[in-house]
């Protein structure tokens, strides 16, 4: 009897049909779930689209701080006091350079990332040339988050061959405003809308950790759905010191797992990604997040330091899965020539973020 409600996970996921609320609110609250039958339910629909790859994804953070936005969560607000040094758009030999290097590294995708509010008209104009050069030089698809846009920077990014627009919703409707005052939920979501509009793909997420209820994370979880968002990083906050929004102190790994099959069987053919600080949530329970998902980022995220790509690829393979590489990388010698030293002692921050005057050494 207890198994046939994992077996109407896998019907209801393969049909293409989502979990009913109360449904959802036992994957992630109840106390008979048995977390391994959940797993098993939610790698169904995903060897069923994906096989056993997993998407690795690289993020370049193009531009460091100075946002005037307060969104609660992130080191680059106006509100944050984390020790970052802010820098202004790298140029275009540091974009490419770096580009070249994830697609050696075996990236399917490359991210780059501007923080701020979103970009002026010129500022669109000059990444859409970046991006049209990245692609007709590395065998990489390129995923940009640049915040809000409009339909008509959607459309000159799209004709320039931005594959992806990034654009996380992060949190449900009801708790937007507790996350952010400077812009709206409303905001977040037409520029996913408008990146639709112009033929692209989307990727948005959630932050899970940031003392949300379970029905703020269905409620996020159902959007993305109905959305039809076919990239979703599940990230795990980061407790930064200086944060306004530090840690609600409620991540354990077995949550985090629930988190990520929730998403997966509420979206059963989307990239569900383990996305920010699945290194220190998950624990020594990661490689079971490549039941669900199938793709994660590696070397870090915008400021923060996360597990490299040596012990990620290795990971990845002892778990019995395999890295979704690109033609470059293979022609290399796929993974040995990706490994390099990890030393997860290191503070959070990553070195190039870090402000020289504060502890992390320069
Ligand atoms: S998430 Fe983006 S918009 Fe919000 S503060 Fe950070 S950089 Fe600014």
């Amino acid at each position: 009897m207890m198994f046939q409600r994992y077996t109407h996970l896998v019907d209801d996921a393969l049909a293409g049909l989502a979990p009913s609320r109360e449904t959802c609110r036992w994957i992630m609250d109840g106390d008979d779930v048995q977390l391994l039958a959940l797993l098993q339910a939610a790698y169904v629909p995903r060897e069923k689209v994906f096989g056993r790859k997993v998407k690795v994804h690289i993020l370049n953070n193009v531009q460091n701080g100075r946002c005037q936005e307060d969104c609660g969560y992130c080191s680059q607000s106006k509100d944050s006091d984390a020790p970052i040094e802010a820098y202004p758009m790298k140029t275009d030999e540091q974009i490419f350079a770096e580009a070249e290097q994830a697609a050696k590294n075996g990236a399917s995708r490359y991210c780059m990332v501007l923080s701020g509010r979103g970009p002026s008209m010129e500022r669109t104009k000059k990444l859409a040339g970046l991006i049209k050069g990245v692609k007709d030089k590395y065998p990489v698809e390129v995923c940009l988050s640049v915040g809000l846009i409009d339909d008509q920077k959607a459309q000159i990014l799209a004709d320039a061959g931005l594959d992806r627009l990034n654009h996380n919703l992060n949190t449900s409707e009801r708790m937007y405003k507790d996350i952010c005052t400077t812009h709206t939920y409303q905001d977040r979501v037409n520029t996913i809308v408008a990146a639709k509009k112009a033929g692209m793909s989307s990727c948005s997420g959630l932050i899970v950790g940031m003392n949300e209820t379970t029905d703020d994370i269905i409620d996020v979880a159902m959007k993305l759905r109905e959305l039809e968002v076919p990239s979703i990083p599940v990230n795990f906050l980061i407790p930064i010191e200086g944060n306004p929004m530090y840690s609600d102190h409620t991540l354990t790994p077995e949550k985090c797992l629930r988190a990520l099959c929730l998403l997966r069987l509420i979206n059963p053919t989307a990239e569900i990604r383990a996305a920010a600080g699945r290194e220190g949530h998950l624990k020594a329970l990661q490689p079971l997040a490549f039941w669900p998902a199938n793709s994660l980022f590696v070397d870090g995220y915008l400021t923060t330091r996360g597990s490299d790509m040596a012990n990620t690829y290795r990971m990845i393979r002892e778990a019995g899965f395999e890295v979704e590489g690109n033609e470059l990388y293979e022609a290399q010698g796929g993974e040995a020539q990706a490994y390099r030293v990890d030393d997860t002692a290191l503070p959070i921050l990553k070195p190039e973020v870090a402000r020289k005057s504060s502890c992390v050494p320069s």
